[in-house]
Parts: C-alpha cells; sequence; structure tokens
C-alpha cells in the first residue's frame, strides 16, 4: 500500500523513533507546530477513527496509552499537553492514516495545535 504512515511504521522509510509497541510506533511530526510534537501511528492500517472497527478495541486502547507514554518520555506529563486526532476533511486530515498528535512544551489556547 502507498502509505507513508504504513512505510514509516514498516521502516521501509527511514525515521527517528521515539517510542515502539506491538501495536504503534512515534515519530516527530516533520512540522512541529510546539516544542514537543510527536505523531502516534498504529502499525496496522486504519484510515481513520472513523474507520476503527469494534474488533479494534485493544489497538484503540492503547494507542492512548502510547500517547500517554510518549508525553512522559518527552517531559510535558506533568505540565501538561494536548492529544490531537483529526479525522476526516472537515477533520484537517491530510494523511489518510489514523495518528495521535502528541503536542506540548509551552502554553496551547484554543482546541487545536495552536
Ligand atoms: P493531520 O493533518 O492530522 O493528517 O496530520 C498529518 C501530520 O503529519 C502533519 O502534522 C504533517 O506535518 C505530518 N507529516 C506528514 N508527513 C510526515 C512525515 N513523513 N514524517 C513526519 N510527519 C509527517
Ligand atoms: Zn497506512
Amino acid at each position: 500500500m502507498n502509505c507513508i504512515f504504513c512505510k514509516i511504521a514498516a521502516g521501509e522509510i527511514p525515521s527517528n523513533l521515539v517510542y515502539q509497541d506491538e501495536h504503534a510506533v512515534a515519530f516527530p511530526d516533520i512540522h512541529p507546530a510546539a516544542p514537543v510534537h510527536v505523531l502516534v501511528v498504529p502499525r496496522k492500517h486504519v484510515q481513520s477513527v472513523a474507520h476503527l472497527a469494534d474488533t479494534d478495541l485493544e489497538l484503540a486502547g492503547s494507542l492512548l496509552l502510547a500517547a500517554r507514554t510518549v508525553a512522559e518520555q518527552a517531559g510535558v506529563a506533568d505540565a501538561g499537553y494536548r492529544v490531537i486526532i483529526n479525522i476526516g476533511d472537515e477533520g484537517g486530515q491530510t494523511v489518510p492514516h489514523l495518528h495521535l498528535h502528541v503536542v506540548g512544551g509551552r502554553q496551547l489556547t484554543g482546541h487545536g495545535t495552536a
């Protein structure tokens, strides 16, 4: 499949993986919106939250726990941070492979990555 996040997760495109587990990998966003901006990406290709199946319960839960661990490792867990998931066109999703943005390291405002 010609999917950039599948290729990164499979190691076909080199990237600086800051975290990996059975279900997911995490790497820095190429256009960081804050001092900490890491993407948590499932190894399995799921297009978006809207495409999760009921049988993806463990996968879905593990992604949130991975985001928590990424935030701890990045040193923002105590100060606070944001986990963002964009879904579909009007949700602002540009890469059609489910990913969680872990954003922090500065005071965030509003409800987006700004
Ligand atoms: P979204 O708008 O939620 O789909 O977010 C996609 C994110 O992926 C954007 O913040 C991009 O900067 C980021 N991105 C796209 N390609 C790459 C890549 N090859 N490596 C790291 N981040 C990427
Ligand atoms: Zn994919």
